[in-house]
């Protein structure tokens, strides 16, 4: 796909994203659905308004009517589009700088878009075949108040409210100055915990923090978490559909750690979660433990998301899936990744334990990366060449969805090109840091070789 990656479209505004791409967007999107009416909602960059109004006007054009929920987090977007069975469009950057923006589409079904109905509706933006109202047909536009509002009265009715309630929970919450400071802090005190909070203002100039809840990025909650004596810390980013914390004791907790205790709470023996293959090692133990399957696919939500669905479809049962970005999916709940939801979920667990001991058996593990930077394609052909002969002979079963990973039982190592610089990654953990670090030496040295190889050439 030229125009849409995995994750929908995305560009820095003035210069790769335009009102009038987003139109044009629109247009193909209202063309190629076929529904009376489509929803439009966006986070709180700069830049929403203008994108939704784009938006807007190239659904009407093509005779669609349009419901403007104004700024909602991407959950809230897509409980409405599977409530009311119509489809939309978010306007989102989701955790990019506040200088960029995007477009996620969203099925009627309440589902984002596959790969597959993602490639028809460019194919229509390449040829330009919009269907075009007559002016007797256009579409009208009208606002929603209520996504919002209905979004948190379902959150919550889908979570254990009474066990939250009744352990007086305290609760630092960092919605980052995205869609979330509109839902979080009210859904988190209506479950009966008591609510602080640090860039909770709705602010697309992000004062306070970016978007991406990283660790450099929340001292501000952490020192929250321990000014409050909270027992946890919630932050999300942009569009709130992810939720990464804080321990009580004020230490950030990792992506890959919260999601093994979201996970080891919610899995059961024969059932199966998804992961993408640069899936930690973390996740592989709790489901060796618990006797549960798990899936890899190529790195990106929306491969996820697919493979949940076909899953399921086989009758599987799959109670989460995600990555350790902090994106986490509860798809008995609804196929999306929900942060205020997981928020609650983990709460549902800090109601018996503190998050430091959840997290504790997922704590102790090392992580190592090397970079591999190379200048011509030939010189990556031969590098991934070099890569395929290890994993061939390698004493480890190799996956090769997204790059080759290999999986030791006790360790895994990923090797993978960047989507972004002309780079070879590898990844490689384990509980031991020096096993991690000879595993990924071992692999490099024959992509080094090949590297020196290739550039003699
Ligand atoms: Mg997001």
């Amino acid at each position: 796909m030229q125009l849409f990656g995995s994750s929908g479209t995305r560009g820095v505004v003035g210069e790769g994203l335009s009102p009038e791409f987003v139109l044009r967007i629109a247009k193909a999107a209202g063309t190629a659905w076929s529904a009376d009416s489509v929803f439009i909602a966006r986070d709180t960059r700069t830049s929403g308004e203008m994108l939704a109004n784009a938006a807007a006007s190239g659904l009407a054009s093509v005779g669609v009517d349009v419901d403007r929920l104004g700024t909602a987090p991407t959950p809230a977007a897509v409980r409405y589009a599977d409530v009311y069975g119509r489809p939309g469009l978010v306007i989102t950057a989701s955790h990019n700088p506040p200088e960029y923006n995007g477009v996620k589409l969203v099925g009627a079904d309440g589902v984002e878009l596959g790969v597959d109905r993602l490639e028809r509706i460019e194919e229509r933006i390449l040829s330009e075949e919009f269907s075009i109202a007559t002016w007797d047909a256009v579409g009208t536009v009208s606002r929603v108040d209520s996504a919002n509002r209905e979004y948190v009265a379902d959150l919550l009715a889908a979570v254990d409210r009474e066990a939250i309630a009744a352990a007086d929970l305290t609760v630092a919450l960092d919605p980052g100055h995205g869609a979330g400071a509109l839902t979080s802090p009210d859904f988190f005190r209506r479950l009966g915990c008591e609510v602080v909070t640090v860039n909770a203002t709705p602010d697309g100039f992000f004062p306070g923090r970016q978007p991406e809840p990283v660790a450099s990025r929340l001292d501000d909650l952490r020192t929250l978490v321990t000014a409050a004596d909270a027992d946890v810390g919630i932050a999300h980013d942009g569009d709130a559909d992810r939720a990464v914390f804080v321990d009580e004791a004020g230490e950030f907790v990792a992506g890959e750690a919260s999601l093994a205790a979201l996970a080891a709470a919610e899995l059961d023996t024969g059932d199966t979660t998804v992961a993408a293959v640069n899936v930690s090692q973390r996740l592989v133990d709790v489901c060796e433990r618990v006797g549960a399957d798990l899936e890899l696919t190529p790195i990106g939500s929306t491969n996820i998301i697919s493979r949940i669905r076909e899953l399921r479809a086989d009758g599987k049962r799959v109670p989460i899936a995600g990555e350790g970005n902090g994106g986490v999916f509860f798809p008995n709940y609804r196929l999306v990744r929900d942060g205020a939801y997981a928020g609650a979920k983990l709460l549902e667990l800090v109601a018996e334990r503190p998050v430091s001991e959840l997290v504790a058996p997922y704590t102790d593990y090392e992580n190592v990366r090397l970079d591999l930077a190379y200048e011509t394609d030939a010189e990556l052909d031969a590098m991934l060449d070099a890569a395929r002969a290890f994993a061939a002979s390698a004493a480890a079963d190799p996956d090769t969805k997204d790059g080759y990973r290999l999986d030791y039982g006790d360790a895994w190592v990923l090797v993978r090109p960047s989507g972004t610089e002309p780079k070879v990654r590898i990844y490689a953990e384990a509980r031991d840091a020096d096993r991690a670090r000879s595993l990924a030496e071992e692999i490099a040295e024959p992509i080094r070789a090949a590297l020196e190889n290739a550039r003699a050439e």
